[in-house]
């Protein structure tokens, strides 16, 4: 799970961050958001619970009330210490008894609810058979920009995060390439995120020769070889935010045909970047990425959308994909992220974390686009 809650934030920014999510689960017609142990949870009241559970624990924000965290007693003490604690109603309640009646005392017997989508099913279950005439709808579905736009304190913990995701491939171009299994050269990334500060790791692909022409690979145990593209991609979070970054490598001079594409995918990067500005649609973000690498005639190998937001998650809304018409908003943070993928030859992906500023946006890494070739 999330481990840490982020320290700069005080119980008044949590309480604003509850009010604004209540606000907006009215005007999407919820009698109200229930929460369970995860990134919403953090992200609105700091409270990380250790371990999975379950007794249930679940905050429950009906507009025009105080907010209720239902806590099981042995754990309510941690709760009470959370950093977004002040201004929330704790109840507890004990081994035997029965905390959906006590949740269901505080809903509206027929609401329609947002629902973590993290809540484990047997709570979820319990609710209903407690309130049958209750519906819900998953959270990110009916609210899916409720954690989009970041405040100042929330881009500088992405903007570091970043930074150590940056610090990590500077450090990683330079280590061995050839000769060596992919997981190898993944547990350095791993190392190295720590190293520069990462408290979880959520992903270190190192994808090499035709096993990067598939985006889903993750690692195997492939022996890298001279001649080797190398798609790298990395990132977990920082004091509670996230990075994710691509780059591309490769092990030794490159054939023409592979620095070609490389150029390709840097130049849709570019112009997926440069499509980012407030008012535009997050689909013209892809759409601007795109229409380079169709135009060079590859349009058919860039086969997954162009970006997903991230915060106090890697992967979230919103997301730089056709049909999304969202607009962009200052503070939205999300990847840019356009690949390549030559089935059984190699792949190409070069990615960056960019955020929206008044009049464009600005990235959050910052390492070379230009090719990297590596022993
Ligand atoms: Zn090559
Ligand atoms: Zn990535
Ligand atoms: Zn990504």
């Amino acid at each position: 799970m999330t481990g840490t809650a982020p320290a700069p934030f005080t119980a008044d920014d949590y309480r604003a961050r509850r009010e604004r999510a209540a606000r907006t689960a009215a005007e999407a017609g919820l009698a109200g958001l229930l929460v369970a142990p995860g990134p919403d949870l953090v992200w609105l009241t700091g409270y990380a619970p250790t371990a999975e559970t379950e007794r249930l624990t679940l905050l429950v924000l009906v507009p025009g009330r105080d907010p209720v965290l239902v806590v099981p007693a042995l754990e309510a003490p941690d709760a009470a210490k959370a950093a977004g604690a002040p201004g929330l109603t704790l109840r507890d309640w004990t081994d035997g008894k029965d905390p959906y009646a006590a949740t269901a005392a505080l809903l509206d017997a027929s609401g329609r609810f947002g629902i973590s989508d993290n809540a484990w099913a047997m709570h979820l279950l319990a609710l209903q058979r407690a309130l049958p005439a209750t519906s819900y709808a998953s959270l990110t579905d009916a609210l899916p920009m409720l954690r989009a736009v970041k405040d100042t304190a929330e881009l500088e913990l992405l903007a570091a995060a970043g930074a150590a995701a940056d610090a990590t491939f500077e450090e990683i171009r330079k280590v061995p390439f050839g000769g060596r299994h992919e997981s190898d050269v993944a547990a350095d990334l791993a190392d190295l995120l720590r190293r520069f500060g990462h408290s979880q790791v959520d992903f270190t692909i190192v994808a090499s020769g035709p096993n990067g022409a598939n985006p889903h690979h993750e690692v195997g145990d492939r022996v890298i070889e001279r001649g080797d593209m190398v798609v790298l991609d990395f990132g977990g979070l920082k004091d509670g935010y996230g990075s994710d970054t691509s780059r591309t490598v490769h092990v030794g001079e490159p054939a023409d045909e592979e620095r070609r594409v490389h150029d390709l995918v840097r130049a849709a990067q570019e112009a997926g970047f440069r499509a980012v500005r407030p008012g535009a649609a997050c689909q013209e973000v892809d759409r601007a990425a795109r229409a380079v690498i169709a135009d060079a005639g590859y349009g058919e190998y860039f086969i997954h959308r162009t970006g997903h937001g991230i915060g106090v998650t890697t992967h979230e809304p919103p997301y730089m994909i056709e049909g999304e018409e969202q607009p962009l908003v200052p503070g939205m943070c999300f990847s840019v992220e356009p690949g390549v993928y030559l089935p059984g030859r190699f792949g190409v992906r070069i990615e960056d974390i960019v955020t929206v500023t008044e009049d464009g946006g600005r990235r959050l890494n910052d390492t070379t686009r230009e090719m990297v070739i590596v022993d």
